[in-house]
């Protein structure tokens, strides 16, 4: 075993603290990260506070990950000690499943062993990145393009696939037209990564606050939700939105902007339910959809994406002693774009 410094969160309703957790001796196919940058999703907030069900205390959280092998097993292949490298939101699943198979393991049907939170294959409880060494399983490690700066890897890892794997299954592109709802973490990467998939992006938040940002991210229009009038001039309007809202939304307001077979994705997780009146379904033939982050080989297109497009994350870098402010900061929808914790100021 190897002990290591950590943030943990002691229960839900405390601050997180400083802490060692214990990583587990390297079996033949798992590979040593030391972990550089560790991004801050709004998931982990949800988590820690219980909003999803009860976790295990003290819980890591962290499932944007990304750093450098330091050590490998006897069988690992697929990487090498020095490799740049990174981890996202899961880090095992059966492997046999139907799902598993088509290489969406994040759809395991015997559920994916989430970074954090989970119960590994091997028996143990997943602890996440905000620790400065992690050990995982070769084949859900990523391996990271050059071109990407390093602190602005780590957000591609949960909030990078969480907005690509919706963006190409409902083929954002060309002469489509995609509204992205919430410009936070996954919104901020939505705009960049539709736009550079060719589509015509616009964002609707909550206030015009941002919307220099979202215009300079590349979307054509930037709509405050806030005002009823946008939801009148924006009828019928788009082939695609991805909702990215952690709270809960009036979804049937945005539904009745989708055009002809317009899809609406969810990926914004908040833990009430969200109704949904048939009827703002009906017209247009609409569909309500859901999608959960990506698969691994699905993470590796992503990063080789946006090395090929030079998109990055936008990052503010903040010290392991100010990750409890951080998530305040989050909370009241005041992040560029991205918290990623400095792992450095942990050690
Ligand atoms: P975030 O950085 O906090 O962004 C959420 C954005 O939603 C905010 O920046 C804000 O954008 C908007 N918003 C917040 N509260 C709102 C409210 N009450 N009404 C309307 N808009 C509001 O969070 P994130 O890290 O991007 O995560 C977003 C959600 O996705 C979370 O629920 C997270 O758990 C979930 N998630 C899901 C998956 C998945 O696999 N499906 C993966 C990762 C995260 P504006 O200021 O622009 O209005
Ligand atoms: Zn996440
Ligand atoms: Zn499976």
């Amino acid at each position: 075993m190897l002990t290591v410094n950590a943030i943990a969160a002691p229960s839900a309703t405390e601050p997180l603290v400083r802490t060692t957790i214990e990583r587990r001796d390297l079996g033949p196919r798992d590979v040593l990260i030391e972990i550089s940058y560790a991004g801050i999703c709004h998931s982990d907030i949800h988590t820690v506070r219980g909003e999803w069900g009860a976790v295990p205390y003290p819980l890591t959280v962290g499932h944007e990950i990304v750093g450098h092998v330091t050590e490998v097993g006897a069988d690992v292949t697929r990487h090498a000690v020095g490799d740049r490298v990174g981890v996202g939101c899961m880090v095992n699943s059966c492997r046999e499943c139907a799902n598993c198979r088509a290489g969406q393991e994040q759809y395991c049907l015997q559920g994916n062993v989430g970074t954090y939170a989970s119960v590994d294959r091997d028996g143990t409880v997943t602890q996440g990145g905000y620790s400065t060494h992690v050990v995982v399983d070769e084949d859900f490690v990523l391996r990271v393009p050059h071109a990407i700066p390093h602190e602005a890897v780590a957000p591609l890892l949960c909030a990078g696939i969480t907005t690509y794997s919706p963006l190409a299954h409902w083929k954002a592109g060309p002469g489509t037209k995609v509204a992205v709802v919430g410009m936070g973490g996954l919104g901020h990467m939505a705009v960049k990564i539709a736009v550079a998939m060719g589509a015509e992006v616009t964002v609707l938040s909550q206030t015009l606050g941002k919307k220099d940002d979202g215009l300079r991210f590349g979307a054509e229009d930037y709509q405050a939700t806030s005002d009823p009038a946008t939801f009148e001039a924006l009828a019928n309007t788009f082939d695609l939105i991805i909702n990215t809202v952690s709270a809960s939304i009036d979804v049937g307001a945005y539904l009745g902007l989708l055009r002809l077979d317009g899809t609406m994705v969810n990926v914004g997780a908040p833990p009430e339910p969200l109704p949904v009146r048939v009827f703002s379904l009906f017209n247009n033939r609409r569909s309500f959809a859901g999608s959960s982050i990506g698969g691994i080989a699905e993470t590796q297109r992503m990063l080789e994406f946006c090395a090929e497009h030079g998109i990055a994350p936008e990052v503010e870098v903040v010290d392991a002693d100010a990750v409890n402010d951080a998530y305040e900061r989050v909370l009241s929808s005041d992040v560029r774009y991205r918290f990623v914790i400095d792992i450095d100021s942990l050690r």
